[in-house]
């Protein structure tokens, strides 16, 4: 275990030393950490560093990682961020900051109008408040509307009823959240009606644009992408793909999402690497033909994560959509359909890592400075460099988490 620091447990200066430092391309053995009022001043060789008399961590030669950011999660510890309560908020926070989760990105489900409201208003609140590592909160970045602009035939287990096309008068009201940055990026299926117009609204009011839950042409992407959309949710997962648009257009057989995806080099997605979404070669290869720089890992995880099997609701207690947790997946009522998953970005990184044989800086990096990038948070966090914010999870060779810290104060409890 790292060693306690002695006197004042949360010092604004202090040092990490004896750890496999994960940087952006590469493991540095024995490597030291110097962390001065919240952010990184030094690192590298211990011999390379002045001598410090200061607080000092022993990390007993385990890594030490960037803490990792997760722009697509519904929930977890029994809570969803959709409840609509600061204490579904914290539960939720908290469970994923227990598996190294340093910054969340809160994101909606298919709801009521109002209940949209209620989760922009506590996202603008949980940002405002900051990262509160005594009581195991890690940073809230602002919240990522996703629904209710879902294309019906690719709503996915989102409550059906209630997904619709975007007006105005709705989604002003959301966008006044992009107002210090509490609303930072928002989907919307690209072939409904009303979907440019949103577009356009949601960028003049600098929010970032996201496609998915859609089963756009490659035209209807095309039109989108013009209009500034750069990112899509979920890789394979509730997008279009030439087949999935035959339903639709016909012959002569066209491209959809995926084809796009692919086929651009400025448009960046994610994978969800749960081991029950997506076999280890897909993995492989959306990172081999997409490349680490545009494809981030997100945990797209729901209530359920640390609970046991059974029934949950996905989105809200309130109106969401019942579905089933069998302990490593979530499933639609009928067993069969994939319905978000119920694990941690540890597990995400651990299944890149172990599973899927991707080399562990490049498993790191899809779940921070990647997620970083693409939502905009780069200069500040997502990688161990000097000048950032001293995010840092300790990782022990099986990738559990075993130490995290926030601006460099150490977060709750460690996960045993
Ligand atoms: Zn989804």
């Amino acid at each position: 275990m790292p060693q306690p620091m002695h006197g004042d447990p949360s010092p604004s200066e202090w040092r990490l030393i004896n750890a496999n430092l994960v940087l952006t391309a590469r493991v540095l053995p024995g490597g030291t950490l110097h962390v001065r009022d919240g952010r990184i001043v030094a690192l590298g060789r211990e011999s390379e560093l002045p001598p410090f008399r200061g607080a000092v961590i022993d990390a007993g030669g385990r890594y030490a990682a960037p803490g990792y950011i997760d722009m697509h999660v519904h929930g977890g510890g029994g809570a969803d961020f959709m409840d609509g309560t600061p204490d579904a908020f914290q539960t939720a926070i908290r469970a994923h900051a227990r598996h190294g989760t340093t910054t969340i990105v809160p994101t909606s489900t298919v709801a009521r109008h109002e209940q949209t409201l209620r989760f922009l208003d506590l996202c603008r609140t949980f940002k405002q408040r900051g990262p509160d590592t005594s009581g195991g909160l890690c940073r809230v970045a602002g919240a990522h509307l996703y629904g209710p602009y879902f294309a019906e035939e690719k709503v996915g287990c989102h409550p059906r009823d209630e997904a619709r096309p975007p007006t105005p008068d709705e989604y002003e009201q959301y966008l006044a959240f992009a107002k210090g940055g509490a609303l930072l990026t928002a989907t919307c299926a690209p072939e409904l009606p009303g979907a440019a117009g949103f577009y356009r609204a949601a960028r003049s009011a600098g929010v970032r644009l996201n496609a998915g839950h859609s089963n756009a042409t490659w035209d209807e992407m095309a039109m989108a992408y013009e209009l500034g959309v750069r990112h899509v949710d979920h890789f394979f997962c509730a997008m279009s793909n030439y087949v999935s648009v035959r339903s639709r257009s016909g012959a002569p057989m066209r491209g959809g999402i995926m084809e796009y995806v692919l086929a651009s080099a400025d448009v960046t997605t994610e994978l969800i690497a749960d081991g029950r979404h997506l076999a280890p070669e897909l993995l492989r290869f959306a990172l081999n033909m997409i490349g680490a720089q545009r494809v981030a890992l997100v945990t797209d995880c729901m209530r359920a994560l640390d609970l046991p099997p059974g029934e949950y609701f996905f989105g809200s207690t309130d109106g969401g959509e019942p579905i089933l947790s069998d302990g490593s997946v979530g499933l639609m009522l009928d067993g069969k359909s994939l319905a978000s998953s119920v694990r941690g970005m540890d597990f995400m990184v651990r299944h890149m890592h172990k599973i899927a044989g991707v080399d562990l800086p490049t498993a790191v990096r899809m779940a921070s400075l990647t997620p970083a990038k693409i939502v905009g948070l780069d200069l500040e966090l997502g990688s161990l460099d000097t000048g950032k914010r001293a995010d840092v999870i300790l990782l022990d060779d099986e990738m559990a988490v075993r130490q995290t810290w926030v601006d460099g104060r150490p977060v709750g409890e460690a996960r045993e």
